[in-house]
C-alpha cells in the first residue's frame, strides 16, 4: 500500500531559534499524529544538521532538504550535495518546487540529474510539478504537467521511480489562498498515475505517492485528502504551524 503523507515545506521562513521552537512543539504533539502517516519537515539548509540530531530519538519525524545540487562534491560554492545530505540521514529532498523553477531557472533536465543523484543516495526526492495560471486558463495544463514529468522522471528505472514522491501543486494554488478543487487536484493525481501506468506497469502506479501542494490547510485537507488519487499534502504556509499541521496530518 502506498504511503499517506504530510509533509511541511517551511521554505525560507523562521529564524533559528523559532524553526527550534517550532520543533519542539512538534515532537510534544507525537501523540497527536496519525502514526500510519509519514510525517516530514523541510526546514532552511542551515538548520538540518542540528535538527538531524535533535530527531535521533524522534525518528517518526522525518526530515527533508528544500534542495539539492546533483553533484556530489567539488568547487560549486553554496550548494549542498546528495551526499552531505545523505551524511546526515535525511530521507526526503523537495525537487524542482515552482519557486526554483521559476526564479532559479531550473529546467526539466537539471531536475532530472538532481532525482537520480538523490536516488543514487537513498533519498526520496519529493518532485514538484504544476502548471501556471495561464497554462491552466490555456485549456493544455495536462498536456502541461505531463510533460514536467515525463521530460525528468521518466528515464529511471522502474524500482527508482517507485522511490519518488510527486507533488502536484498548481502554481496559482501556492501562497495564495486559492486552493485548487477537490475535482481540478484529483483530475491532475489520476492522470499522472494512469501516465504511470502506462509505461512503468501498474506496481509503480499503485506504489507511487502523488501528494497536493498549494493552499492546503486543515480546513481543506479532509476533502482534498478523501480523493482517490491524492496521497498527502506538501504543506507550505501552513506547515508553520504545528496544531494546524498536526491537524492536517490527520485529515485521511
Ligand atoms: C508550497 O510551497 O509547496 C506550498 C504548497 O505552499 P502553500 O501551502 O503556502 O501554498
Amino acid at each position: 500500500m502506498r504511503k499517506k503523507i504530510a509533509a511541511g515545506n517551511w521554505k525560507m521562513n523562521l529564524d533559528y531559534g523559532q524553526a527550534k521552537s517550532l520543533l519542539q512543539e512538534l515532537i510534544q504533539l507525537k501523540d497527536q499524529f496519525n502514526p500510519e502517516t509519514e510525517i516530514i519537515i523541510c526546514p532552511s539548509a542551515p538548520y538540518l544538521a542540528v535538527f538531524a540530531e535533535l530527531l535521533n530519538d524522534h525518528k517518526w519525524l522525518k526530515l527533508g532538504a528544500q534542495n539539492c545540487f546533483h553533484e556530489n562534491e567539488g568547487a560549486f560554492t553554496g550548494e549542498i550535495s546528495p551526499l552531505q545530505l545523505k551524511s546526515l540521514e535525511l530521507e526526503y529532498c523537495i525537487v524542482g518546487h515552482s519557486e526554483r523553477r521559476d526564479r532559479f531557472n531550473e529546467d526539466y533536465d537539471f531536475l532530472s540529474k538532481k532525482t537520480r543523484a538523490l536516488l543514487a543516495h537513498g533519498i526520496n526526492p519529493i518532485f514538484c510539478c504544476g502548471e501556471q495560471l495561464q497554462v491552466r486558463d490555456s485549456n493544455v495544463y495536462k498536456e502541461f504537467v505531463m510533460k514536467q514529468i515525463e521530460d525528468s522522471l521518466f528515464k529511471l528505472r522502474p524500482e527508482e521511480l517507485a522511490k519518488v514522491v510527486i507533488a502536484y501543486e498548481p502554481i496559482w494554488a501556492i501562497g495564495t489562498g486559492k486552493t485548487a478543487s477537490c475535482e481540478q487536484a484529483q483530475e491532475i493525481h489520476s492522470l499522472i498515475r494512469a501516465r504511470i501506468s502506462k509505461d512503468f506497469g501498474d506496481k509503480v502506479a499503485n506504489e507511487i505517492s502523488i501528494i497536493y501542494g498549494g493552499s492546503c490547510k486543515a480546513e481543506n485537507a479532509k476533502e482534498l485528502f478523501a480523493q482517490k488519487d491524492i496521497d498527502g499534502g506538501l504543506i507550505g504556509g501552513a506547515s508553520l504551524n504545528a496544531n494546524g499541521f498536526c491537524e492536517i496530518s490527520n485529515s485521511f
